[in-house]
């Protein structure tokens, strides 16, 4: 099973644009959105949801009031800050609570709970374009990796129950956890860039942690007339480096039409753009092998 991964590095590349195009021409997939921290691949794809699931990791401290004597040990424990006494009430400020179970361990009347946190929500759907796997984390949340890798296993479960043989990923921007989680054991790696200095120096940092989890990665750069110098500096860049360079898309309006319409900008008809992004998805695949 192939499992390409788009990624950029940055917000702000076109990257998710290009994934709904991806998504439009690639035949027999699983779309996955991996950016489950600020996701918006639905926005395009405008998703029905089939399976609705919460996502719960890690745990946090819950005080039983009933059982509770107000010692304040709890309070005095937490080298967080997270528990505070209100008119003799002690309780937990969960956005603080680091899941650490000091207070359990120590309130004398066993009166502290410590459940799992639902952190956010998980979406199997489906889509003009096929099923999609998609999450929301809830603000401020952590273990998006774990969320990520929650998703990559559901993408694959539902590819083999079907007989699928792509899965189509649109990651999160950066190179954090779940740009991690998202790269190891995956197929290759588009990395979609824009010609400025920021862009060169993220499409850098997210190449050399594909280099590391020895991932492929070939290059597109979006947007590349509006600074062909710097579109050269990447080009030779990709030469230096042996990462193929895939694509040089112009900046063309088209895109922001499409993403106003919730369409992919590929099924805008025959557009001159549209046109660059067919050829670009058939190296894709040519480079997915
Ligand atoms: S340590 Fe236990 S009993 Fe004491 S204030 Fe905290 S929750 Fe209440
Ligand atoms: S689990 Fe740790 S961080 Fe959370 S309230 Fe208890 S002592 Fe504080």
């Amino acid at each position: 099973m192939r499992e390409i991964l788009i990624i950029s590095g940055k917000g702000g590349t076109g990257k998710t644009s290009l994934t709904a195009a991806f998504a439009h021409l690639a035949d027999n997939k699983i779309i996955c959105d991996l950016d489950v921290d600020t996701p918006d691949l639905h926005l395009l794809l405008q998703p029905r949801h089939e399976r609705v699931m919460e996502f719960h990791a890690g745990n946090e401290a819950q005080i039983e009031q009933d059982g509770c004597t107000g010692c304040g040990t709890c309070e005095e424990m937490c080298r967080f800050n997270a528990i505070s006494q209100r008119d003799g009430v002690y309780s937990v400020d969960t956005l603080r609570c680091e899941g650490c179970k000091v207070c359990v361990a120590f309130c004398p009347e066993q009166t502290i709970l410590f459940p799992e946190k639902y952190c956010g929500t998980w979406y199997r759907s489906s889509t003009r374009f096929g099923t999609m796997v998609h999450a929301q984390l809830f603000p401020g949340e952590e273990n998006s990796g774990r969320l990520v890798t929650l998703l990559r296993q559901e993408a694959r479960k539902i590819a083999l129950e079907n007989n699928i043989d792509l899965i189509l990923s649109d990651g999160a921007p950066g190179v954090g956890c779940p740009v991690i989680s998202s790269l190891s054991g995956a197929h290759c790696a588009v990395l979609v860039t824009e010609p400025t200095p920021s862009g060169r120096h993220d499409l850098e940092r997210v190449a050399t942690l594909c280099d590391h989890f020895r991932i492929r990665a070939g290059v597109i750069i979006n947007k590349a007339d509006i600074n062909p110098d710097e579109a050269r500096i990447i080009e030779q860049y990709c030469r230096e480096k042996d990462y193929p360079l895939l694509a040089q898309l112009p900046h063309d309006p088209v895109i922001t039409e499409a993403m106003v319409k919730a369409r992919a900008v590929t099924e805008l008809g025959e557009t001159e753009i549209g046109k660059s992004i067919r050829q670009a998805w058939k190296k894709i695949e040519q480079f997915a092998g």
